[in-house]
């Protein structure tokens, strides 16, 4: 794997201050494929200037032109898919299918949906007596995690470009090369110089400084609720806006009428994709009584099919942490069906996938996000006991429900507090917003909502 010695600052690769390194490891086979630098706050102080300064340039130029940057930026994405989807798969271990029809090409829709907006955008709008202009935050920290490491990159920088504000990145530790090859895209697009800059480093070190930055406007954040809280106390108290992608225990709610195979099947696969590391991943699967032990059944067997195919999950340190989830979970006497906590294989981060059933609400395998390869079977008595199970997180973030038509699931959906629902195995979109309800966040982004978190509007009456 190609790797830079180096941060993309100003338009250039720049060394390090320091001398510290972060190693990246192939979680499928534990090899270090390279090494980058672990910027410190001097590096994130440069790359705030740089930001600050470029700035007054970008937010003057017109939509028109960003939005021609973005779609050569997705152009230049499209053209180096398979080296970042080699890179995703190297760093993250998602299986290579996988890397290139969803790490890469998710991004790659994201990236054009934010260059048709930036075209068509109302910058400008009439209220009565007034003009209200839209007009960009400024200086954008964006904080990413490494589960969808292109993804979470582009949700925060695309838009933020589209709006005409300035990017300082701090990518996760474990998926760093990624985000290297997102900067050269962004170079390649011809954005120009100090619009863009990419700081790899250390939470604690360069996220924090990150965070803390009084030249930073807005703190756009995905990950731990952890770590989130801590962000968003340092933007409260310096009154900043923020924004805040936290976890998930999103519910997948089949109610009675629903096809059963096919939601169990859909319902199985959306937690095994990724090795179970998405925010938005239906983690509890809530049965009616009458069809729980079929449903039980057909989810063992789904998930066996898996053990082959699945991906490690990022590093040891997650595997040891779902691992002890599922250790947990056997200990309050869920019924495990299918997986369990012995690793599978010799070599790499690798996890079975793992289903329990009887579980109860009250239970950690159902209130806490795993973010590995572990689905809960829930069983529920009515519609209403759904619905108490379904909300009984302090998360809601996504979720899905499954009935005999449509009105049927809707109705239900809408009861739900979570900021997405999927209907009868609905398609994602691109376009629609994404984001928490609850403890799962702050703010939304994809599409114009997406857009507005980099907004702040200025009214001249007339
Ligand atoms: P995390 O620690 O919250 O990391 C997210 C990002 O924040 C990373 O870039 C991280 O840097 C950085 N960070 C860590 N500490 C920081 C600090 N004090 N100040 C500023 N930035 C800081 O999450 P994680 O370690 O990647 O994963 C832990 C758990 O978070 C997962 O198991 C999962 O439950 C949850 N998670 C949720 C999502 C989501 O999409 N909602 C995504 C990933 C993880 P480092 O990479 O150096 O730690
Ligand atoms: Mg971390």
């Amino acid at each position: 794997m190609k790797a830079h010695d180096a941060l993309y600052i100003d338009g250039a690769w720049r060394p390090a201050d320091g001398a510290d390194v972060i190693e990246v490891v192939d979680p499928a086979d534990e090899q270090v494929i390279g090494r980058v630098p672990a910027g410190n706050a001097l590096d994130v102080d440069t790359a705030v200037r740089a930001a600050r300064a470029a700035l007054p340039g970008w937010a003057a130029t017109p939509p028109a032109e960003r939005a021609a940057r973005l779609a050569a930026l997705r152009d230049a994405l499209t053209a180096g898919a398979d080296e970042i989807a080699a890179t995703v798969t190297a760093e993250l271990g998602s299986p290579p299918q996988f890397s290139r029809a969803v790490h890469v090409g998710m991004p790659i829709a994201v990236a054009d949906s934010y260059a048709g907006l930036a075209a068509t955008h109302a910058f400008e709008e009439r209220v009565g007596n007034s003009t209200v202009l839209h007009e960009p935050v400024g200086v954008v920290g964006a904080i990413t995690p490494w589960n969808y490491p292109l993804h979470q990159i582009v949700a925060k920088v695309a838009p933020a470009l589209a709006a005409g504000c300035t990017v300082v990145l701090k990518p996760a530790e474990d998926t760093p090369l990624t985000a290297q090859l997102f900067a050269g895209a962004v170079h390649q697009a011809g954005v120009p110089a100090g619009v863009f800059n990419l700081v790899t480093g250390l939470g604690p070190v360069a996220g924090q400084a990150l965070a803390e930055h009084p030249g930073v406007d807005l703190l756009s954040f995905t990950g731990s609720t952890a770590v989130g809280r801590r962000i968003g106390a340092v933007a409260g108290a310096a009154v900043k806006k923020v924004a805040l992608e936290l976890g998930g225990k999103s519910a997948n709610v089949i109610l009675p009428g629903a096809d059963l195979a096919r939601a169990v099947n859909v319902g199985v696969a959306n937690v095994m994709a990724n090795s179970g590391q998405t925010c938005s991943a239906w983690t509890r699967m809530l049965v009616h009584r009458d069809r729980y032990e079929e449903a039980v059944e057909l989810a063992a067997a789904a998930a066996v099919k898996y053990a082959e195919r699945i991906g490690p999950v990022v590093s040891a340190a997650q595997r040891d942490r779902v691992r002890g989830y599922i250790e947990k979970g056997v200990t309050e006497g869920a019924r495990l069906v299918a997986g369990g906590p012995e690793a599978p294989r010799e070599q790499g981060y690798f996890v079975s996938p793992t289903v329990f059933a009887d579980v109860t609400p009250e239970m950690t395998v159902a209130q806490e996000e795993i973010f590995g390869p572990v689905l809960s079977i829930l069983r529920y008595d009515d519609e209403d006991d759904a619905l108490r199970i379904a909300n009984g997180t302090v998360y809601g973030l996504a979720g899905a429900v499954w009935a005999a038509d449509e009105a049927e699931a809707v109705a239900f959906a809408r009861r739900m507090d979570t900021g997405q629902v999927d209907i009868n195995g609905g398609r994602f979109n691109p376009l629609a917003p994404f984001g928490g309800y609850k403890q799962s966040g702050v703010g939304r982004e994809l599409g114009a909502h997406g857009l507005a978190e980099y907004l702040q509007t200025k009214s001249l009456q007339f």
